[in-house]
């Protein structure tokens, strides 16, 4: 990695300052987290910090409350939630205090009687407009809390706000934390230095989502896999009618755009070859299999991809050495039509030869449906993120951060 990383600084008795991602969802009355992994994720990162006598200051965004405290999106509840995770990874009674606000003289007055080994969480960044507006005077204040700053919100660093690119500007070290460190390793290698052959998978719902990912991933993949609602534009690109199935009309030039692309760089590009076809967008449709080139029954639509279909793709999937998975291949929320998703979820994490990256909020979550998300060498936590990452965009976020 060509930034500089929290392990190349020496924390000891500095206030560092980690902008992470505790958007964590809340109960209605925004009093519970319902599901704490974002925390979880970056714990290795505060961990370190701590372990290294660092004064480690954290700060995020919670929700979209635009510009102004709203009571249900405070991050005060991560408060005992974060107190908890690190007294069971530290064995020491561990002291989380809240600022009420993330600038101002009651944080900056908290931030500087931090002792080493100490903890500091900061009040929702989003509760400022000058957050999302990279006001360059909010991310100075941000800036005056600490010695160091450190990113590890990797699900955000496709954003120029003040937390993540504007107070780059005035401190002297901004570094990766390791869950950014880790993201940027796999998400890079796997585009600029990746073991052959390279397996790109993408599915779910849209083409105009995900078509600059594919024109990108063309350009270095050695197969693509389409799946999923999109898979439908590129068919009927091909010629094919496709009843009820999901079709964006406007993006049929592009679609064929990228398939004669593929053709001329010699990237094999597979559709599915047979489908699940419904009469409905239900769980209780009733169903049957379509093979073949010929047009769907007009009132039917494809909501999964069928068995010789997860066969084509088992036998591409099993030969990569590097395999990037977005998207799943059917609407894997009804049971009736996960069977696809759930077999490539078998597949990638199936082939231990290769390395394999997982990203996207509904392939995560098919990986975890399926249990096989510890078989995986990396699930990326950015949605918007990693996709821009796969476009081949510099997210503001890391190009920010200083070179090493
Ligand atoms: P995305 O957010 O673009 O990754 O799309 C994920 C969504 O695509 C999921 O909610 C799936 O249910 C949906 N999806 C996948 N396959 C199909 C399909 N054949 N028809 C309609 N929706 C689909």
């Amino acid at each position: 990695m060509s930034k500089l990383s929290i392990r190349d600084l020496d924390l000891a008795n500095k206030r560092v300052l980690i902008r992470v991602d505790f958007n964590v969802p809340l109960s209605k009355d925004g009093l519970t987290i319902t599901d704490d992994t974002r925390i979880r994720e970056t714990l290795p990162t505060i961990e370190y910090a701590l372990r290294r006598k660092a004064k480690v200051i954290l700060c995020s965004h919670l929700g979209r409350p635009k510009g102004k405290p709203v009571a249900t999106m405070s991050l005060r509840p991560v408060v005992d939630r974060l107190r908890k995770l690190l007294d069971d990874i530290l064995d020491e009674g561990e002291n989380v205090a809240f600022a009420p606000d993330c600038i101002g003289e009651v944080a900056n007055e908290m931030a500087a009687q931090l002792e080493s080994g100490q903890t500091l969480l900061l009040e929702n960044l989003r509760f400022h407009p000058e957050e999302e507006a990279n006001d360059p005077a909010f991310a100075k204040k941000l800036a005056s809390l600490c010695d160091i700053y450190v990113n590890d919100a990797f699900g955000s660093a496709h954003r120029a706000h003040a937390s993540t690119e504007g107070i780059t500007h005035f401190v002297k070290q901004s570094a990766a934390g390791l869950l950014m460190e880790r993201e940027l390793t796999y998400l890079g290698k796997a585009l600029s230095q990746p073991d052959k052959p390279f397996v790109a998978i993408i599915g779910g719902a849209k083409v105009s989502d995900k078509i600059q990912v594919i024109d990108n991933l063309l350009d270095i993949a050695d197969a693509i896999i389409i799946g999923g609602g999109m898979a439908y534009t590129f068919l009927n690109a091909q010629g094919q009618t496709t009843g009820k199935s999901l079709v964006e009309t406007d993006k049929i030039e592009v679609a064929r755009a990228a398939l004669d692309k593929a053709k001329a760089k010699g990237v094999r590009f597979l559709l599915p070859i047979d489908h699940v076809l419904a009469d409905k967008f239900a769980h209780d449709a009733k169903t049957q299999l379509h093979e073949g080139t010929h047009p769907f029954h007009v009132d039917l639509m494809a909501l999964d991809i069928g068995p010789k279909s997860i066969e084509l793709f088992k036998s591409e999937i099993s030969d990569a050495r590097t395999i990037i998975w977005n998207g799943p291949m059917g609407v894997f929320e009804m049971p009736a039509f996960a069977k696809g998703t759930n077999a490539i979820a078998y597949t990638v994490a199936g082939n231990n030869d290769a390395t394999t990256i997982v990203g996207g909020g509904d392939s995560v979550a098919a990986v975890k449906q399926s249990g096989v998300s510890d078989k995986i060498t990396h699930i990326s936590t950015g949605g918007g993120a990693s996709l821009e990452f796969l476009e081949g965009k510099i997210l503001p976020g890391v190009a920010a951060l200083t070179d090493k």
